[in-house]
């Protein structure tokens, strides 16, 4: 079937998932050819938030089009930390098992990046365990989380050098800001993380001004006014925020699209390709745990 592309610089998360899906379906298939397995990853979830349920549904449905085993681990919203952490150790020794990750939201009383840190890096699915952000400070970037991993394939996309460019990103929490920065100096783009502090300071629209490369991730519905972007700058909007029945993003689109030389929508910008990125990181650890 033919598909319709949207206007140049649109960039098309929905269409880029696609592309990447078709990929993981081949590499799965060889390794079912090569090795008679395909990977397994197992997603432990803590009570049954809906939000939660349906995210974890659109995952296992992703997971079944790229031909790898997903499964749901489900334990009580009142389990401790002890039985968290001993469920991860059984599947850290399970050899069927090859990708493990603890879904959130998680209750209070767990101590998340204690989790976090019981998993085998070589299972570790979203790159959380404190020994993989360590390597990824080094440069080594096999198993990253997801979502600056979907941010630097957006980017690839595009074709762009990053070498010498200015990346500004808004937002510095430990699953997006902070681990993108690292991808980016990697990439030898100069990088500048703003945060509520630069808001409160009143530079956020200096620095977003500056800004070859805008990445925002704060979560704050039309944070960045459109008339702050640069000219021909590449903006990846990783915001989700629920406004009304809407699904919004950090960035006033409309405006900020006349700008850009290309710019994510959302939803269908950075989300689907999040996903991808999660079943990339499951063929990435089997690699890793039958080749090393
Ligand atoms: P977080 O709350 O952990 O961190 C937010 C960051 O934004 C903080 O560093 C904070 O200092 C900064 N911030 C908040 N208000 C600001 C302001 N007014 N000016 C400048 N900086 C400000 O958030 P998170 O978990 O990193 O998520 C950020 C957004 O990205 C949310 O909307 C979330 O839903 C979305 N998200 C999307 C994906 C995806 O796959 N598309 C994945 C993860 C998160």
């Amino acid at each position: 079937m033919e598909r319709v592309m949207p206007a140049p610089h649109i960039l098309d998360g929905r269409s880029l998932a696609q592309d990447l899906l078709e990929q993981i379906q081949e590499e799965v298939s060889r390794l079912r050819e090569q090795q008679g397995r395909v990977p397994r990853m197992v997603n432990i979830m803590m009570g049954e938030a809906p939000g939660a349920c349906a995210y974890a549904r659109s995952q296992k449905r992703v997971a079944q089009q790229a031909g790898i085993q997903y499964d749901l681990l489900m334990l009580p919203r009142e389990a401790g930390q002890e039985e968290l952490e001993a469920c991860i150790r059984r599947l850290n020794d399970d050899p069927s098992v090859n990708g493990v990750m603890i879904h959130k939201p998680f209750p209070e009383h767990i101590d998340y990046q204690g989790a976090a840190n019981c998993l085998d890096v070589r299972k570790d699915l979203e790159g959380i365990n404190v020994a993989n952000i360590g390597k990824m400070l080094l440069g080594e970037t096999r198993l990253i989380p997801c979502t600056p991993a979907a941010v630097m394939e957006h980017l690839k996309f595009t074709g762009q050098p990053l070498r010498g460019k200015e990346a500004v990103i808004v937002g510095a929490s430990h699953i997006v800001g902070k681990p993108l920065s690292l991808l980016l100096l990697k990439e030898m783009a100069t990088v500048t993380v703003c945060h509520i502090a630069t808001s409160e300071a009143g530079h956020l629209p200096d620095h977003v001004g500056r800004a070859d490369i805008l990445i925002v991730a704060a979560g704050r519905p039309g944070l960045i006014k459109g008339e702050w972007v640069r000219d021909g700058a590449v903006v990846i909007d990783v915001g989700i925020n629920k406004v009304g029945e809407n699904i919004v993003g950090d960035v006033e689109f409309e405006t900020a699209k006349e700008r850009a030389s290309f710019i994510t929508p959302v939803p269908g910008g950075v989300g689907p390709v999040t996903v991808m990125m999660l079943m990339r990181n499951g063929l990435e650890a089997f690699k890793l745990q039958t080749q090393g």
